[in-house]
């Protein structure tokens, strides 16, 4: 058998390995990468799934995800990154939250980001593979984290200096080892345009390999469909499912159709957005009507060109019908949002942050329609991770749970740079 294969969905570049699919991140052809195939379970496999830990759902998401033959190396890489746990929490009679926050930095991303730095970690041939990542604030963290300690791999976390909060900085210049902070003497543009400079260029190290480890990589698309393989497993069982996705990127709503083509047996999906509802557009017409982002409380998923559309756009290969049997979407502005912790905390006791609160709001929504169904909402952060919003809202102090209060306490180390190609390259080479 011939390894697993990824496509590019602008459909101009040849096939490659997984390998290359993670050192390239973007396609020469300017595409996303995607699997060739996705082979679904088997229904024994499905009710095996039952039942077991985060891990155990993960070796059976694994081939059908990255192939029969992927090497020993990649289950262990995907299995290694898991150590932590995806509780399905029951708040009513049919709503349930995933809580996706138990991993360092108390967000989602964390699970793509430490498959992929352990993938990377396999993917050097002797030598180290360098990682730049630019970071405005909260990619920093889950990238830093992940890749800490991770052999083979050496990371910059590209930082606009005095421009993120004291809480962002702490949690991806406190790292270390392999880890370094990079203050640069600019703006996020800066930042980015040094990212793109250095990438763009095969000898700015000398020829040594040099990725980005941006959300546009499948290596981190990848692992959040085992997820929802995982939250459906710890449903009771017999009813119709919806699941409702905070969304920005659109990621892990790709990650979460991606489980569905593996088998999972998820009904309908809500694309839950905020004021930033290019999606809505989308669904309708199958066309794509970029806007600038507006700032609303839940920042991350303030996104005006949703990257990973193109994704979608390719899984259904534009037959908008089926799109729009299996996602829904739905819409919530800030002032509902605030009503909506502040209800869901006096009403349930349970506190979520401003992104699941979109979540939970597009949940509620779909599921009025669907009086026999049960809803799952994606927590995606963790409410201390947004406690400057929260706070406010609640009239009181959001506990910080352990790991957090960690980080905070360590001192930030970072080099700090004027913003040129050169000072960057010189600081890489140097360290
Ligand atoms: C990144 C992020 C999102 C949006 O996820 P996408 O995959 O970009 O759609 C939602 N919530 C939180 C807390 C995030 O960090």
């Amino acid at each position: 058998m011939s390894p697993a294969r990824f496509v590019s969905t602008g459909q101009s570049s040849p096939p490659v390995e997984l390998t290359t699919a993670l050192l390239e991140g973007l396609a020469p052809d300017g595409g996303l990468y995607m699997p060739e195939a996705l082979s679904p379970l088997t229904s024994v496999g499905l009710s095996e799934l039952k039942g077991g830990s985060l891990r155990e759902t993960a070796e059976r998401l694994i081939a059908p995800l990255f192939g029969r033959d992927a090497p020993a190396a990649t289950h262990a890489a995907v299995i290694d990154a898991l150590d932590f746990d995806v509780p399905l929490v029951q708040l009513s009679d049919r709503l349930f939250v995933l809580e996706l926050f138990h991993g360092p930095t108390l967000a989602f991303k964390d699970v793509g980001a430490r498959v992929m730095a352990r993938l990377l970690g396999q993917a050097g041939s002797g030598g180290p593979i360098f990682v730049i990542a630019a970071t405005s604030g909260d990619t920093g963290g889950a990238v830093a984290h992940a890749f800490a300690r991770v052999s083979g791999t050496r990371v910059w976390i590209l930082y606009p200096k005095k421009q993120v909060s004291e809480r962002q900085e702490r949690q991806f210049a406190t790292v270390g080892g392999n880890v370094q902070a990079v203050a640069v003497r600019g703006t996020f543009d800066d930042c980015q345009r040094l990212a793109k400079g250095a990438l763009g260029d095969r000898q700015f190290l000398d020829g040594a390999p040099l990725t980005s480890a941006n959300s546009i990589n499948v290596g981190r698309l990848l692992p959040q469909a085992i997820y929802y393989a995982h939250g459906w497993a710890q449903l009771p069982g017999g009813s119709e499912v919806v699941v409702s996705v905070p969304s920005g990127n659109f990621g892990n709503l790709t990650a979460g159709l991606m489980a569905k083509r593996c088998g999972v047996p998820i009904d309908r999906f809500v694309a839950a957005t905020n004021a930033n509802d290019v999606f809505g557009h989308y669904l309708r017409t199958g066309a794509v009507n970029p806007r600038e982002s507006v700032r609303t409380l839940s920042s991350a998923m303030d996104v005006g060109n949703p990257s990973n559309l193109v994704r979608i756009h390719y899984l259904y290969d534009g037959d908008l019908g089926g799109l729009q049997r299996d996602v829904a979407h739905s819409a919530h502005g800030d002032a509902d949002v605030r009503l909506a912790i502040r209800r869901v905390a006096d009403e349930l006791g349970y506190v979520l942050d401003p992104h699941t609160a979109v979540g939970l709001l597009a949940l509620e929504s779909e599921l009025r329609e669907r009086p026999d169904a049960v809803g799952i909402v994606l927590a995606t952060a963790h409410p201390a991770k947004f406690a400057d919003v929260v706070e406010p809202i609640l009239g009181r102090a959001v506990d910080i749970p352990p790991r957090l209060a960690a980080t905070l306490a360590r001192s930030v180390e970072a080099v700090e740079i004027a913003p040129t190609l050169r000072q960057l390259r010189d600081t890489m080479q140097g360290g």
